[in-house]
């Protein structure tokens, strides 16, 4: 089954879409992802999305469906998880439109509800790879790098995104907050909809995740 994360910024949905990609084969469509291989081309449309994504705005909704559409396209039978997006109505409107062009009809949407609080401190605690993309957290034991500022899998530099500041962050979070959550409305009415609390572990997250692609049948 096919999966969309829905949730606050630094919920953790890059980190359970690692564990799900490494266990299940899924393949990993993250629109920030999309976007900061944009930035890092370092031409007009990838310094545009820059100033954006920094400011802690949504990017424009045509910048995003085109990039997302072409990789969707691209996979062809693989099952997917699809984090970063959509992040509002007009974006669930048009996901609709590209399923049915693509005959895609098995998916779950996955609200991952999380405080403020905590999103915020997994946000400026977190620290990602420069090398391999791999993401540790200062701020919790069990996602520190053994060596500080260096990643244990390549040995490259680890960096904070500059996205990842506090000003940003409320900006982010405000975003959500209003443009994002209705969303999950629209899911809960096509009885796409499951909701973790993900004030938890992520292991613990990442078991309940499981459990909702093995029973298979969402109606609620
Ligand atoms: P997070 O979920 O932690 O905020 P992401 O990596 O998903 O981080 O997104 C980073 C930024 O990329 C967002 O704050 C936003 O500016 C932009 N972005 C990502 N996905 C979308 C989208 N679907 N529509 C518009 N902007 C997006």
């Amino acid at each position: 089954m096919n999966i969309i994360f829905i949730a606050p910024p630094a919920a953790g949905k890059g980190t359970l879409s690692d564990k799900l990609v490494t266990k299940y084969g899924y393949r990993h469509l993250s629109t920030g992802d999309l976007l900061r291989a944009e930035i890092k081309k370092e031409n007009d449309l990838g310094k545009k999305i820059e100033e954006i994504i920094s400011r802690g705005e949504l990017v424009s909704d045509d910048i995003i469906t085109e990039l997302l559409k072409n990789e969707l396209t691209n996979i062809s039978n693989e099952k997917f998880i699809l984090d970063g997006y959509p992040r509002n109505i007009a974006q669930a409107e048009t996901l609709k439109g590209i399923f049915n062009e693509l005959n895609i009809e098995n998916y779950v949407t996955i609200y991952l509800d999380l405080e403020e609080e905590l999103a915020m401190k997994r946000a400026l605690g977190r620290v990602i790879c420069g090398g391999c993309g791999a993401s540790y957290n200062t701020y919790f034991e069990n996602f520190m790098p053994k060596n500080e500022g260096i990643c244990d899998k390549c040995g490259s530099e680890l960096k904070h995104r500059s996205d990842d500041t506090e000003e940003t962050f409320k900006v982010r979070f405000s975003t959500y907050v209003e443009k994002t959550s209705p969303v999950l409305d629209y899911y809960k009415n096509l009885g796409k909809l499951e909701v973790i609390d993900a004030n938890v572990e992520s292991d613990e997250v990442f078991k309940i995740v499981e459990q909702i692609l093995e029973d298979g049948n969402v109606d609620n």
